[in-house]
């Protein structure tokens, strides 16, 4: 069986100044700068990711990520960034295809296909966001929904590029609203990706991916969560917004 190391990142959204983002890393760095458990991302917004970046530099454990980023390498994309522009200060992962750039940006699967060749490319590892909505999950259709999601962003990939990329599931009901996912139903829906991932890929790229779960993840229901055999990960966008939730959630789940 495959060991996937867990991965827990924290989407911090539009939230913190760079004067209180370096309050929160300072506290993070203490508290779990040498945890060796799992694998470890902070994903400020963009304005704070150069002092982050700083401070994390002496913590190998700790790792920077964005929330997002343009799919071309440069031109007149006025506000947008570029991957090469994140790799400059030392950003490693990147968020692609939350639900609230979906939702509210209307970036849909061809969109994130093209962020997630061109994050690739740049040889930064994308974190693809699926979920579906609470009428699609009320109408039985997630299944299908999580299917057509991952084809389309992932469309024109194969397993060498898959190894680079990590999945979150992350039920838009569930995301921000205090519903979290059963432990039973997300489960399920990891399966489901995996089994969705063998049939357009290969059984050792399905195997080897990490899936993150996403949804009003807590201290408190984190460990039940991550303890389901398909869940490698949370993707924490509320509690990672302070340093006891966030380190609360991965000492929970993953100290042995
Ligand atoms: C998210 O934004 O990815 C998220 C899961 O948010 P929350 O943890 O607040 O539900």
């Amino acid at each position: 069986m495959i060991n996937r190391k867990k991965i827990i990142a924290g989407n911090w959204k539009m939230n913190k100044t760079q004067g209180e983002a370096r309050v929160l890393v300072e506290d993070l760095i203490r508290d779990i700068g040498k945890f060796d458990e799992a694998e470890i991302v902070l994903c400020p917004p963009f304005t704070s990711l150069s002092a982050v970046s700083e401070l994390l530099s002496p913590v190998p454990n700790i790792k920077l990520g964005a929330q997002n980023m343009h799919e071309a390498a440069s031109g007149a994309y006025t506000g947008e960034i570029s991957a090469s522009m994140l790799r400059e200060l030392y950003v490693r992962y990147v968020i692609i295809g939350h639900s609230e750039r979906r939702q509210y940006f209307h970036e849909d699967d061809a969109t994130v296909n093209r962020k997630t060749k061109a994050a690739l490319a740049a040889e930064l590892r994308p974190i693809v966001c699926v979920g579906e909505t609470l009428p699609e999950r009320e109408a039985d259709k997630w299944k299908d929904v999580l299917e057509t999601q991952l084809k389309g962003s992932l469309a024109g990939f194969g397993d060498k590029e898959l190894a680079d990329v990590i999945i979150a599931y992350e039920p838009v009901w569930a995301i921000g609203t205090g519903k979290t996912a059963s432990p039973a139903q997300a489960q399920e829906a990891h399966q489901w990706i995996r089994e969705v991932l063998k049939k357009n890929f290969s059984a050792t790229a399905a195997e080897k991916i990490r899936i993150q779960y996403g949804g009003s993840v807590t201290a408190e229901n984190a460990k039940e969560l991550l303890s389901m055999p398909d869940i490698d990960g949370a993707l924490v966008g509320g509690a990672s917004l302070d340093a006891r939730g966030f380190t609360g959630i991965i000492k929970n789940a993953c100290l042995k």
